[in-house]
């Protein structure tokens, strides 16, 4: 079965390879406080910046999911209020997690097909806004220069990102926002239980205002860590060994986003050709390049995914309240172009 879900997603196809080299070169009991495990950190983190282009300001940690950061950053960054800029159920997750600790936070969410105009988006509240990049429940996406925008027109507020289902496929500019994060089970290609916060040096200013240290995870406590290629708990070894396997492997993020967004036109007007199917949000602007999120009629996407099972197919059921009218197809890096041809044949054969 090709799975072409979002999230736990189809991994990089030599996974059972570095997990078998892991296992015989000791990785899987590997001690988090020895000098070959702040080693392979180091060259971790050296090859996530150099794949991803990641600034050599911005200090990248090592967290357990998307979800913990979302928490690191409500205890660790959040001063006192947050606004959450948001169209879907993730970015509605985090802000619903946030107000849990941080009762102030204010949620601005907008239609699936309104592109953010960050000429409207100055706020005199606030101290943090939270935007997810990449909305995986309904496959839209906000831009680079979008970002870049509500950056510029907020000086004061630190930016944090939500790419989960992003990173790794798409070119992400970092210096557009202060802090960035992705789990690696979607767009990265890996098993579930880690993920990746990156922080510009204003982020680790605030974690300094803010100075909270209660917790294990809080992010002052994480940064003094990283210093030593270390974590504050035991984290996930064979996950790191396996993301820096993948990382060394893997092209140039602006060579992966070339192809990313090539096979995101091709998906789109082939969805677009099918008469009973079309994309979730008809704004093409703001069109996911990473999750295609596609809208039929109840009957349509049972019968879709039973003959697209039946094929060997696997597509992403739709989320939450989308899952009766929407199916997702990842489009991610680690999927071959074999089995988006086998997709695409099986698509063709629906018009
Ligand atoms: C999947 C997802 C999450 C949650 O990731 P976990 O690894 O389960 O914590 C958060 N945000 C977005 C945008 C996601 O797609």
């Amino acid at each position: 079965m090709i799975s072409f879900y979002p999230g736990p997603s189809r991994t990089y196809s030599l996974i059972p390879d570095y997990v078998q080299d892991a296992a015989k070169t000791g990785v899987m009991s590997m001690n988090h406080r020895s000098s070959e495990c702040m080693a392979l950190v180091k060259k971790t983190i050296q090859e996530l910046r150099k794949k991803l282009s990641i600034p050599a300001s911005y200090t990248v940690l090592f967290t357990s999911s998307a979800t913990e950061c979302w928490e690191i950053i409500a205890q660790s960054l959040i001063n006192d209020q947050s606004i959450h800029l948001y169209n879907g159920a993730f970015g509605s997750k985090w802000f619903n997690y946030t107000k849990a600790i941080k009762p102030n936070a204010l949620s601005d969410s907008f239609a699936v097909n309104h592109a953010l105009n960050p000429n409207q988006l100055s706020y005199d509240q606030g101290d943090t806004i939270c935007i997810t990049q990449n909305e995986t429940s309904n496959g839209t996406q906000v831009s680079n220069a979008i970002i870049r925008g509500i950056k510029k027109n907020n000086p004061n507020h630190l930016i944090a990102v939500d790419a989960t289902s992003s990173l790794g496929g798409i070119e992400l500019n970092f210096a557009s926002a202060d802090v960035w994060f992705a789990s690696v089970q979607k767009c990265l290609g890996l098993p579930a239980g880690l993920a990746v916060l990156i922080c510009s040096s204003r982020a680790i200013t605030r974690a300094e205002q803010v100075g909270n240290t209660t917790h294990y995870n809080s992010l002052i406590n994480q940064v003094r860590m990283i210093k030593k290629f270390q974590t504050t708990h035991t984290p996930n070894v064979l996950g790191i060994y396996l993301l820096y396997r993948v990382m060394k492997s893997v092209s140039a993020i602006s060579v992966i986003h070339k192809r990313i967004s090539k096979q995101a036109n091709e998906y789109i007007s082939m969805i677009n050709r099918i008469p009973y199917l079309e994309m979730y949000a008809n704004n093409t602007d703001v069109l996911s390049d990473t999750v295609m999120t596609v809208k039929a009629s109840e009957e349509a996407i049972k019968k879709i995914k039973w003959r697209a099972k039946k094929a060997g197919l696997l597509l992403g059921e739709g989320y939450g309240a989308l899952k009766l009218t929407t199916f997702r197809i990842a489009n991610f890096p680690a999927i071959h172009q074999k089995e988006i041809k086998a997709l695409r044949s099986f698509m063709e054969e629906l018009t």
